[in-house]
């Protein structure tokens, strides 16, 4: 695989500028957020990177997040929560987020919704995380079951059902993973045909977000190419 090659000694806001210029020369012509993702980095490199113009963050793990929270709420952000979605964390989740990317069962969405409802917030966007390898330590719907799904978070009034996620295996194959964006943007367009109008494909991250982009890729979430090497949990 191609990993994007950044000058030694390179600074967070130009790494985030040779990020922006690739997802440039890569797009079909859809806009691509970038999602900072900040679990495991500290505030100081967040403010760096709110320096540079950065707004959108990513996190995994709820605590950590709302420590975050606290600290930058002079700030504008916006925040998605990207972990797995646990049904003792929807609360917290409806209450300090944006976005989830990892919507996988009705019951615990049913329960975002109604904590984001009980929030007063205005309905949390969500993507649904489809499981397109099946390898079973992967979390996420199968693309068989894809379709209910949708159809029972679509009508929760607390959310609002913006599109698709995914997580692929790692692979140095570039075939494998255009073929995997590939299909989750075919999985959107088809519930689209069905009316659904989900505008988002949540797809790629630091090695492979150039090929996720050129499969239609709206949202990447990129951490370590953005802020070098997290501590990990
Ligand atoms: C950690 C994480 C990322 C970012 O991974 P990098 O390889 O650091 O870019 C993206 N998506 C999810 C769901 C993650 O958990």
């Amino acid at each position: 695989m191609r990993d994007m090659v950044f000058e030694p000694g390179a600074s967070l806001c130009e790494r985030l500028e040779q990020i922006l210029r690739e997802i440039k020369g890569q797009s079909r012509g859809q806009e691509v957020l970038v999602l900072a993702v900040s679990k495991g980095q500290s505030v100081d490199a967040m403010r760096q990177a709110i320096a540079c113009g950065q707004k959108a963050f990513g996190e995994s793990y709820v605590q950590e997040a709302l420590v975050k929270q606290e600290q930058l709420s002079g700030f504008q952000l916006e925040w998605h929560y990207i972990g797995p979605l646990q049904s003792n964390k929807t609360g917290a989740i409806a209450r300090h987020f944006d976005w989830v990317h990892g919507v996988v069962r009705e019951k615990i969405a049913g329960r975002l919704s109604t904590a984001r409802l009980e929030s007063g917030l205005p309905p949390i966007q969500a993507c649904l995380q489809v499981n397109l390898s099946g390898e079973a330590s992967k979390s996420g719907v199968s693309p068989r079951d894809l379709e209910q799904l949708a159809a029972q978070v679509s009508v929760l009034p607390g959310i609002r059902l913006r599109g698709l996620m995914t997580l692929p295996e790692r692979s140095d194959d570039q075939g494998v993973l255009h073929e995997r964006f590939s299909q989750l943007r075919l999985l959107r367009d088809a519930l689209n045909l069905k009316g659904y109008g989900l505008d988002t494909l949540s797809m790629g991250m630091s090695s492979d977000f150039s090929v996720a982009v050129s499969e239609g890729s709206t949202i990447v979430r990129i951490g370590t190419a953005i802020f070098g090497e997290r501590d990990e949990k």
